[in-house]
């Protein structure tokens, strides 16, 4: 908040408590807290399986079209004229997209800053691996912010590295994973960091997710980019950049996964 508005509304809470000292029968008028605008815009929500009408598809079970591999460069400048882009080489089966181990990580062709995502996952009913190589992938918000995707149904690793975590960053509220092989969603609340032109921070990222209808991460401040070894440390990056899926060499598989812009 400004000085200026600081000053207006100590001024204004000082006036109105003058005039209950004098007379405690003053009662507002309600219309004077009534907000007439903005009005919110009119869309059609989730009902019998449908989106909402202001829901951007990315995966609708037919093809890779809006998805492509994964590049450092994308992260730098997604829109560069003489970037390379490389079709996304993981495969579509049964309404499914799943990963090929050693293609690599996917990403949207579209960038996004804030975001309400949802997103459905299933990780391999044939059980291989245990801990962190069990069913392990993950949606890299904006390319940089894990949400961990992992097998957590009975199989014991670090906190902070299994389903529903902030990569190494914050334990999930509560461990909601379904068995091996069977679909999973999330729901996740995301809001980009910003920053200042001299690449300081002005605000940290918060996510929310909610894992297969149930709360996990509550508006989480993200400490910066996910790293395996050492400590987060945010860098300056565009304000829109690609949802990225991770291949960490488990069979994971994607289905309807939709995005809507907040704005
Ligand atoms: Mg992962």
């Amino acid at each position: 908040m400004t000085k200026i508005n600081t000053l207006f509304f100590a001024i204004l809470f000082f006036s109105i408590s003058l005039i209950h000292a004098q007379d405690r029968t003053v009662e507002w008028d309600p219309e004077l807290t009534e907000v007439w605008e903005p009005v919110p815009e009119v869309i059609t929500p989730v009902v019998n399986g449908k989106l909402p009408s202001d829901a951007i598809i990315l995966f609708d079970g037919e093809n890779l079209d809006n998805w492509e591999m994964f590049s450092h460069d994308a992260l730098r400048d997604p829109d560069a004229p003489d970037r390379t882009v490389r079709p996304a080489e993981w495969t579509v089966d049964h309404g499914a997209m799943t990963v090929v181990p050693g293609t690599g990580d996917i990403m949207t062709r579209q960038s996004f800053g804030d975001i309400q995502l949802h997103i459905e996952w299933r990780t391999p009913e044939k059980i291989v691996g245990e801990g962190q190589g069990r069913g392990n992938s993950g949606v890299f918000l904006q390319g940089l912010y894990e949400v961990q995707i992992l097998d957590s149904y009975d199989n014991p690793t670090y906190p902070n590295g299994q389903a529903g975590s902030i990569y190494k960053q914050s334990i999930p509220l509560v461990n909601a994973s379904l068995p091996p092989g069977e679909w999973q969603t999330y729901d996740i609340f995301y809001e980009a960091p910003v920053f200042r032109d001299d690449g300081s921070l002005v605000k940290p990222a918060f996510v929310t997710v909610i894992h297969n209808g149930v709360l996990i991460q509550h508006h989480v401040k993200i400490e910066g980019p996910i790293v395996f070894r050492g400590l987060p440390k945010y860098e300056k990056h565009p304000e829109k950049l690609p949802i990225r899926l991770q291949d960490h060499g488990d069979l994971v598989s994607f289905r309807n996964i939709w995005v809507r812009e907040l704005r």
